[in-house]
């Protein structure tokens, strides 16, 4: 806190009021020379006249400690801004897993059908345990990866029902047990309880 700023402020908004050194500190019930202290930047004015002394002077407590004044516009840009921010860096996250999850099906679907595929002509051909070994391990090596889509599905982003038009994170149990079709899912819209399939969507608002 700059205490000389301040100072300078109660001065300036005591001076804009009309009221002398002398006539403030008469409103308060304390001496002129605590006022005089609190402009020259040598006090604070105590805690328990702090909000009698704002009302006097037309400010916020806020803005006395700030040492100006913060229009109600200012304060409302600055949060809005901060907020955005937050929204996009989540948004662009959520878009990445997404991608990442995209990506994945894939590789892994391929791959995976080309294991089980070769596993049953290796089988067919006589090699019974090999063959039983290859499809074994191509589910083994999907579970990892169904276990991660399936948390990518949780987190990144909203589900929309195309009934009501809400927009909510699913449970996790939600998920697993709701078939697909793309990215959407057939689940129960917490918001409207019809059931149907809801599309993935990335953002919580609408465009
Ligand atoms: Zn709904």
């Amino acid at each position: 806190m700059d205490q000389e700023k301040i100072g300078k402020f109660i001065s300036s908004c005591r001076k804009e009021t009309g009221l002398t050194q002398a006539a403030l500190a008469e409103k308060l019930g304390i001496t002129d020379r605590a006022v005089s202290k609190w402009e020259t930047g040598k006090s604070l004015p105590d805690a328990s006249i702090m909000i009698e002394l704002c009302n006097l002077l037309g400010i916020t407590v806020n803005e006395l400690l700030t040492g100006e004044h913060i229009t109600m516009d200012d304060y409302k840009d600055k949060a809005e801004a901060n907020l955005l921010d937050m929204r996009m860096k989540v948004e662009q996250r959520d878009r990445t897993l997404l991608f990442t999850e995209k990506v994945m099906i894939g590789v892994i679907i391929p791959v995976y059908t080309a294991v089980v595929i070769s596993g049953a002509y290796i089988c067919k051909s006589g090699n019974i345990p090999l063959g039983i070994f290859l499809i074994a391990l191509a589910f083994t090596m999907v579970i990892p990866f169904v276990i991660i889509g399936l948390k990518i599905e949780h987190e990144a982003g909203y589900y929309e029902c195309p009934n009501c038009g809400e927009r909510y994170q699913p449970t996790m149990k939600a998920i697993i047990w709701a078939p697909h079709m793309g990215t959407s899912r057939k689940m129960t819209c917490p918001h409207c309880g019809q059931k149907g399939y809801h599309k993935k969507v990335v953002s919580k608002n609408k465009e």
